[in-house]
């Protein structure tokens, strides 16, 4: 069947369900944005020009929100805990009802089970006959309590799943044997998925999917009369939650007072929270929609250093402000901070926000060192003199998230047979000598190479498609994700198969004495020093994200469109 937009969200509104501060919270999102949602539909629709949708059997289980699961998220809704999550999985839902897909919700393993039709109760009843759904859509949690339920036909059936995982699955933490040989292992990954099946909350490796969020758009008549009323010397603290507050912020919380009016959202019962000093005007934690209109007000937003990666700076540069934070020298990642240690990923997080930092950059945000003082002294100096519009990019408006997602939906296909991987004849070669490369290389790839490769196999078309590859080498040490980025285009995971072979080496002039296929997330990759060449054996290892001081990789990189780097140029 073919899907229609729809417009109208109240059923949606009801299958969310209620009982629960987390979903009053998402219901409240969602009643919020409908106008929004409208409007994006009927531009996308108009954008898509009667192109054939298919609509597909939606299972969304919401795994941390269940019972189950202990949900520790939802008595804290109203105490200043984590609510993006929440505002994720209310735009997913949304999303895919407005999509006008066929969804089912799920908030507990009994509705789980019965959606699935497995046998209600405990121990691992497996689903015998066909999956009722084309995708579900889940979390960690999720995760566990389908294998729990499903027993061994999950394995069977995982190609439907997608995982929606905030921080991201790097590859080699996700295959179970490489990460447990070799030190990846974490509490979260090894579920052998493909990586581009969890969907991240910002776009951080490429190896997953980046699914999004949303966040309030304004019209032009809105944009002008924020600008109109701001207030120069007026700052909001990014941080609900008072421990946020603790340690060590007092130093450069009087130079911002020096200058500035301070304002704060952190959630007390019934006394001032101590960390939050005298001076800031707390308003408590505040609904969504007057903090909409506290940011409209300000100049400045800025953060101490924690939460990481949330909402909150996008609603804060939408609504015209500018965002200050600390940079972090080093970068925090699971091997030195304890907020990541044990996520299945080692990326590296250089500031609060990196990508407000990466892709949004000045004047809306700007990353100094909080350690010099003369630094963030004159950041807030600048600030209250610089003007800045209202600003949200185009991947977190409604419209933006909507085709992102219709795009994952009508071509990403984790069940069809891909071509094969195994380079065939794997032989030494002659010739000796490293590589000629001195500089990175950018080799756009002729098509017929990767054609070629995939004709003889019934597969569905590539997508994105193989006219977006360019084939690039990495420096020693760089991973495909920097390489690529240093060349303005972006790793693409799905092009690693059609360039994993001695065809791409040989166009690159790497010269190999011996050319091995190896179980290594580095790979494909050579070193100049010991002139050898490796292709990768093991097609979930396909990694961007990987790097090692002796190689320099082969990396799949592709464009991208400006405001929506999850698709390339012609992957609508
Ligand atoms: N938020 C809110 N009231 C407040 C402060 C924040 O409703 O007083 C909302 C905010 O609009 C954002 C969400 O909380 O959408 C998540 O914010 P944050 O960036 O702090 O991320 P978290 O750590 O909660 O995931």
């Amino acid at each position: 069947r073919q899907a229609a937009f729809r417009t109208d969200l109240s059923v949606l509104l009801d299958q969310v369900g209620a009982g629960k501060e987390s979903l009053s919270f998402m219901k409240r999102r969602i009643r919020r944005l409908a106008q929004q949602w409208a409007t994006a539909a009927n531009r996308l629709d108009a954008k898509l020009e009667q192109r054939w949708r298919d609509q597909k059997k939606i299972l969304v289980h919401v795994g941390f929100l269940t019972e189950e699961s202990g949900d520790v998220f939802s008595p804290k809704v109203l105490k200043g805990g984590p609510l993006g999550e929440m505002v994720q999985w209310a735009d997913i839902l949304t999303a895919l009802h407005v999509l006008g897909h066929n969804l089912k919700i799920s908030m507990s393993v009994k509705e789980l089970q019965g959606f699935l039709g497995v046998p209600p109760g405990r121990g691992s009843c497996p689903l015998t006959g066909p999956l009722p759904f084309d995708l579900i859509y889940t979390d960690y949690h999720g995760m566990q309590q389908m294998k729990q339920h499903m027993g061994l036909s999950l394995k069977k059936h995982k190609c439907h799943i997608r995982v929606i995982d905030t921080f991201g699955t790097e590859p080699a933490y996700n295959h179970e044997e490489y990460a447990t040989l070799h030190g990846y292992r974490t509490n979260w990954g090894y579920w052998n998925l493909n990586a581009r099946q969890y969907m991240t909350m910002f776009p951080h490796t490429p190896d997953n999917s980046f699914m999004g969020f949303v966040s309030e758009e304004l019209n032009e008549t809105e944009k002008r009369s924020i600008q109109q009323n701001k207030v120069n010397n007026m700052a909001v603290v990014y941080g609900k939650e008072a421990s946020m507050w603790k340690q060590g912020k007092e130093g450069f919380l009087q130079i911002l007072h020096r200058y500035m009016e301070v304002h704060g959202t952190v959630y007390y019962e019934t006394q001032r929270p101590p960390e939050v000093p005298a001076f800031v005007k707390n308003h408590g934690l505040l609904p969504q929609h007057e903090l909409q209109q506290l940011l409209r007000k300000a100049k400045l937003f800025i953060g101490f250093g924690f939460p990481y990666e949330g909402p909150a700076p996008l609603e804060a540069i939408a609504n015209g402000c500018i965002f200050l934070q600390p940079k972090f020298h080093p970068p925090h990642s699971s091997l030195n901070h304890e907020f990541f240690r044990g996520k299945p990923t080692s990326r590296e997080v250089s500031s609060q926000h990196p990508y407000a930092e990466q892709y949004i950059s000045r004047p809306h945000v700007m990353t100094v060192d909080y350690n010099n003082s003369l630094e963030f002294d004159s950041a807030i100096r600048e600030i209250m003199r610089t003007k800045v519009e209202p600003y949200l990019p185009y991947e977190y408006t409604c419209e933006g998230m909507l085709e992102r997602v219709h795009a994952y939906i009508q071509h990403q296909d984790f069940c069809a047979l891909e071509p094969p991987f195994m380079p065939a004849n794997l032989s030494r070669q002659g010739s000796a000598g490293g590589s000629r490369i001195t500089g990175p290389l950018f080799v756009p790839l002729p098509n017929s190479t990767a054609v070629g490769w995939a004709s003889n196999v019934t597969a569905p078309p590539a997508w994105p498609p193989l006219s977006s590859l360019r084939l690039l080498v990495s420096q020693e040490g760089q991973s495909c994700v920097e390489a690529c980025h240093s060349n303005g285009l972006v790793c693409e995971p799905a092009h690693f198969r059609f360039i994993n072979n001695k065809e791409a080496l040989h166009r690159l002039e790497v010269q190999c004495e011996v050319v091995d296929s190896e179980i290594n997330h580095i790979l494909p990759a050579f070193s100049v020093v010991r002139r050898e060449c490796g292709l990768q054996r093991e097609p979930l290892l396909f990694s961007c994200a990987g790097h090692s001081p002796k190689y320099r990789r082969l990396c799949p990189c592709r464009d991208f469109r400006h405001g929506q780097v999850a698709l390339c140029r012609d992957c609508l």
